[in-house]
């Protein structure tokens, strides 16, 4: 039996602050430039969030987005994923808006966007002051708004990709792909969380993974990546190598500190190292793009 490639997605920001790790991009050109050296090292798939340049607060200003992307472009073929962000936005209209503008120019275009597939609380609890941070933050994805999104996505060329949460996730992905909202090879994902994130998503253990994958159909083209949010990536990422997955790294899910504050490629470096430690070889950007199914 052949062992399937590893792709090797890189989380380059998220929300992640400077204070931790000086290595997290904000600006446009620190976020490509860092896009870059993982796929040197060897990403095929980059994950980013628009950030003000001197803040590091969220953006969601299209100039930043496709900023980034007209920089990769220049260099390499990297499959391109950016959030849709702003999680608290009240329309699938606004969450997609940036996605829209910049699939309208070949040079901005990304590759792939997340469709989170649930609706859900999304308060962070503090364990040292024994309360949530927040109490009403509802991330809302009603039906119709899913559809909205992964239709939309499909209608400008960029690829829906199914961030499943929980077995309800795994379900309703399913049944979107009966619908033709997704179609085989699926590019999908199963984020877990460490601490801080009780109230949402499955924990990032052998146990939170494999309740998922227990509910994935047999003999489906699904390939699926892990990632942990709020937590060092390499257990996951162990476990998902061993079950044939592809994983996730990057300082958007932690600083790192243990490690010396590392940039992203060296860590991407050091997932590329553990891969081949367990028999997974690493898929190029072109290998990663024909198994995600992408033209
Ligand atoms: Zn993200």
């Amino acid at each position: 039996m052949t062992v399937r490639k590893v792709i090797i997605q890189v989380r380059l920001n998220e929300g992640m602050p400077k204070q931790g790790n000086p290595n997290t991009p904000y600006s446009p050109e620190e976020i490509a430039h860092a896009a870059i050296a993982c796929h040197r090292a060897g990403a095929a798939v980059v994950h980013y969030h628009a950030r003000d340049p001197h803040s590091g607060a969220a953006s969601s200003s299209v100039e930043l987005y496709a900023e980034v992307v007209r920089r990769i472009r220049q260099e390499c073929d990297l499959i391109v994923m950016p959030t849709l962000g702003a999680s608290m936005l009240p329309t699938a209209e606004e969450r997609l808006a940036h996605i829209v503008a910049m699939a309208k120019d070949p040079a901005t275009k990304p590759d792939a966007i997340p469709v989170d597939m649930l609706t859900t609380n999304l308060d962070r609890y503090d364990r040292d002051r024994k309360d949530f941070v927040t109490e009403d933050r509802v991330y809302l994805n009603t039906t119709r708004m899913l559809k909205y999104l992964c239709r939309t996505a499909r209608d400008i060329g960029v690829k829906p990709a199914s961030m499943m949460w929980d077995v309800a996730g795994v379900r309703l992905t399913e049944a979107f792909l009966d619908m033709g909202l997704y179609q085989e090879p699926l590019f999908c994902e199963i984020p877990l969380f460490r601490d801080g994130f009780e109230s949402f998503g499955h924990p990032a253990t052998a146990e939170g993974m494999d309740a998922l994958l227990r509910f994935f159909p047999p003999g489906a083209d699904w390939q699926w990546f892990t990632d942990t949010t709020g937590g060092n990536d390499f257990p996951v990422a162990t476990l998902a190598l061993a079950r044939g997955g592809h994983v996730c790294v990057g300082l958007g899910d932690h600083h790192y500190a243990e490690l010396g504050c590392p940039t992203n490629a060296q860590l991407v470096e050091r997932i590329v190292d553990l891969a081949k430690l367990m028999g997974r070889e690493v898929a190029s950007t072109s290998e990663a793009r024909e198994m995600l199914g992408f033209k």
